[in-house]
């Protein structure tokens, strides 16, 4: 299939088409994302009105919206400028009166003839005594009736597209809608007695009643899950071109990494042992292996990295490991090289700060595979960089990348194996839309000896009580972060305020003793800074938000974060993350700079309610959508139209499944439903899986 099929083309026809659209309408369309009819039939009613007719108006609970019969018994008009024009009608029972501002008398006339019966419908209620409907929404002849539906859809709106016009687009928009084969698992539509798409189009727009305007609604969901699968089937399009490799399976012996399971002073925890076991099984497999893997702050990912690594070389192989900044790839160097060192690995690090001739010899070496494990900021991925084997990349860290850079990434290495860390759980919904491509793993248990952190509010007038205590804690020799404002988006500010509160705190507790990171500060000294405080020369790191991620400072036990309400609670929980590992107790300080906003407020309460970085990732989608969580722009996430990617994650988990045993069972998509399945990614747009299916 190398274009649209043609079934398509009358929905993907100009809106012009439709009645009562000109260019003008069109144009107005485009305010609420419509091109062509086919998005108007993802555009349904949000909401609907009851117009059933009534015998009359008379014991109705008032206000209400009403449809009743009448006849037309006198006009009123306006005894003075400004003065509404009145129409006295009766139906069955009792007498009323329409109200009209503004209003032409001829046309009101021609409308309303005294004597004649018509149907009226808008919303009634009690004004000086007398039961009134304001400007009714539809003035009919009894014979036309039955064009009114009882419950009339009322359709999302912009400037200058009246209900009218949107109603009738609407309704042309389904009249021409073709019936498609069924792309979705038989089984499945018949266990969720769903309608075929064709009629869960026509339901879903001729909504009988609120329960019908539901997302749970038999029609309404049948729709969302064809968005949902859609984008399912691209991933697990994705996934399997990804996944294809020419054989190239890295078998662990177990020799090393049993080796480094000596060395370590604890044991790995139960789900750190099953992730392990899992990327050993995937790097096993002829397949590529696509992994994310997904542990809470302190969960020990670092670990299981080591020992996918120790897979690569076992095998005859190298691994890479990329972190997102400077000083996690050294502190990475720092803590695997010792664990590397007792298994006889030889490690090496690679930075944007690697130049000329040392910068050269290092590339040799990895060219030749003397280095087996590399560890660096993204300056691993530049092009002269070239490997003997490279068995295994690993991003850490990098929980905003999208589906397309894991892409371009995956590139690099052609066959080798990839594995995605992140430190900020994502809610289930969110990772099966962002990262439904890749298998994941969990670390949802944290290693033992772990005391919680308390976490307590404090107002920004308390400063000096603040630091007070912070002078007797470095006297009992604790160690202690002290993270600065969020001026702006300008790092000058920051870097202002940083250095200021790093003069103050070097004023009150002593020369020598507070260190300062920042972004500008040049590297070297940055890593002087993170080095004394690693070694417990400096007792307080002032620093902006570049510890947020992945450092570790077992012997920190205080986190002090100055307007703390201006961070968003992901990043705050990574903050906070810092502390409480070791066997001290710790302490996490929101500073605030009241008055605090309503959701300011919450973010810091939920915070000092739970550390489960879970469930304050749930907290956090709930609070902002999925868009702002992910930060959609780098995200690649999905925009649907009808499915609620933050609600309906039963759906989506179905969806996914779906969508993957589809293309294990029919790769090439040339079952009859293989075909419905194209039919659909062209119905929804998944350009992407478009190219993937016509080129392979
Ligand atoms: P993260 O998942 O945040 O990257 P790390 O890998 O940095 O976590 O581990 C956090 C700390 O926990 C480190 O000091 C590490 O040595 C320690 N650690 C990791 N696994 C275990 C374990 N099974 N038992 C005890 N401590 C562990
Ligand atoms: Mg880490």
């Amino acid at each position: 299939m190398s274009g649209r099929p043609e079934v398509l083309f009358p929905i993907f026809a100009s809106l012009e088409t439709l009645p009562g659209v000109g260019e003008k309408t069109a144009k107005l369309f485009q305010n609420l994302d419509i091109e062509t009819p086919r998005d108007l039939l993802f555009t349904l009613p949000a909401s609907g009105v009851d117009r059933r007719m009534r015998p009359t108006v008379q014991g109705l609970p008032l206000p209400m919206t009403a449809t009743v019969e009448v006849a037309v018994e006198r006009h009123h008009p306006p005894r003075a400028k400004g003065r509404p024009y009145r129409v006295d009608v009766s139906d069955d029972a009792t007498a009323f009166q329409l109200v009209f501002f503004h209003a032409r008398e001829d046309w009101l006339k021609k409308q309303l003839p005294i004597g004649v019966r018509r149907v009226v419908s808008g919303r009634i209620e009690m004004f000086d005594g007398i039961a009134q409907m304001v400007h009714p929404d539809h003035i009919l002849l009894p014979e036309e009736k039955g064009e009114l539906p009882a419950f009339e859809p009322v359709y999302p709106l912009t400037q200058g597209i009246t209900l009218k016009v949107m109603t009738k687009a609407a309704a042309a928009a389904v009249a021409r809608a073709p019936d498609l084969a069924e792309w979705a698992d038989p089984a499945l539509v018949a266990r969720e007695a769903w309608p075929p798409w064709h009629e869960a189009l026509v339901r879903a727009h001729a909504p009988e009643g609120t329960a019908d305007l539901a997302p749970t609604a038999p029609a309404r969901t049948r729709l969302a899950y064809d968005e949902l699968f859609a984008h399912q089937l691209t991933l697990a399009l994705v996934r399997k071109t990804r996944r294809k490799r020419m054989g190239h399976p890295s078998v662990a012996t177990g020799r090393l990494q049993a080796r480094v399971l000596k060395a370590l002073p604890f044991r790995p925890t139960a789900a750190q042992e099953r992730a392990v076991r899992e990327i050993s099984d995937d790097m096993a497999s002829d397949k590529r292996m696509n992994r994310l893997l997904q542990g809470d702050v302190g969960s020990g990912k670092t670990l299981v990295a080591l020992m996918a690594l120790l897979v690569a070389v076992e095998a005859g192989g190298q691994g890479v490991m990329m972190a997102p900044t400077e000083i996690l790839a050294r502190q990475h160097l720092q803590g695997l090289k010792p664990l590397a060192d007792s298994a006889g690995v030889v490690i090496e690090i690679l930075t944007g700060r690697d130049k000329g001739v040392e910068r050269r010899a290092k590339l040799e070496a990895l060219a030749r595979g003397d280095i087996q494990i590399l560890v660096g900021t993204h300056a691993v991925f530049q092009d002269d960089v070239t490997f003997h084997d490279l068995r295994l990349a690993i991003i850490d860290e990098q929980h905003r990348f999208g589906v397309a850079q894991r892409m371009a990434l995956g590139a690099k290495g052609e066959k080798a194996d990839v594995l995605v860390m992140t430190a900020t759980p994502i809610p289930r919904s969110l990772s099966l839309a962002q990262y439904g491509d890749m298998d994941i793993s969990i670390l949802n248990e944290k290693p033992p000896g772990r005391t919680p952190v308390s976490t307590a509010l404090v107002s920004a007038a308390r400063l000096d009580e603040v630091v007070a205590h912070l002078k007797d804690a470095v006297a009992e020799g604790k160690q202690a972060y002290w993270v600065c404002p969020l001026v702006d988006e300008s790092e000058v500010s920051d870097l202002t305020a940083a250095e200021e509160r790093f003069k103050r705190l070097r004023a009150a507790l002593g020369e020598g003793i507070v260190g300062l990171v920042h972004g500008q500060l040049p590297v070297t000294e940055k890593d002087r800074a993170m080095a004394a405080f690693v070694a417990g020369e400096t007792k307080v790191l002032v620093a902006t938000t570049v510890i947020e991620v992945g450092v570790d400072v077992p012997n920190a036990s205080i986190m002090v974060i100055e307007r703390a309400e201006s961070f968003g609670l992901a990043q705050l929980h990574q903050l906070r993350g810092r502390v409480g590992r070791g066997a001290e107790k710790s302490t996490c300080l929101l500073m605030y700079q009241p008055p605090l906003t309503e959701s300011g407020r919450r973010r810091l309460e939920i915070l000092r309610e739970t550390e489960d970085g879970f469930r304050i990732a749930e907290e956090d989608l709930a609070m902002r959508g999925a868009g702002d969580v992910l930060g959609t722009a780098q995200s690649g996430l999905p925009r649907f139209r009808i499915a609620d990617l933050e609600r309906q994650t039963a759906l989506q988990a179905m969806a996914r499944d779906d969508a993957r045993k589809l293309i294990a069972d029919d790769p090439d998509l040339a079952t009859d439903r293989g075909q419905a399945a194209r039919v659909l990614l062209w119905l929804m747009k998944q350009d992407q899986a478009i190219r993937m299916i016509s080129v392979g």
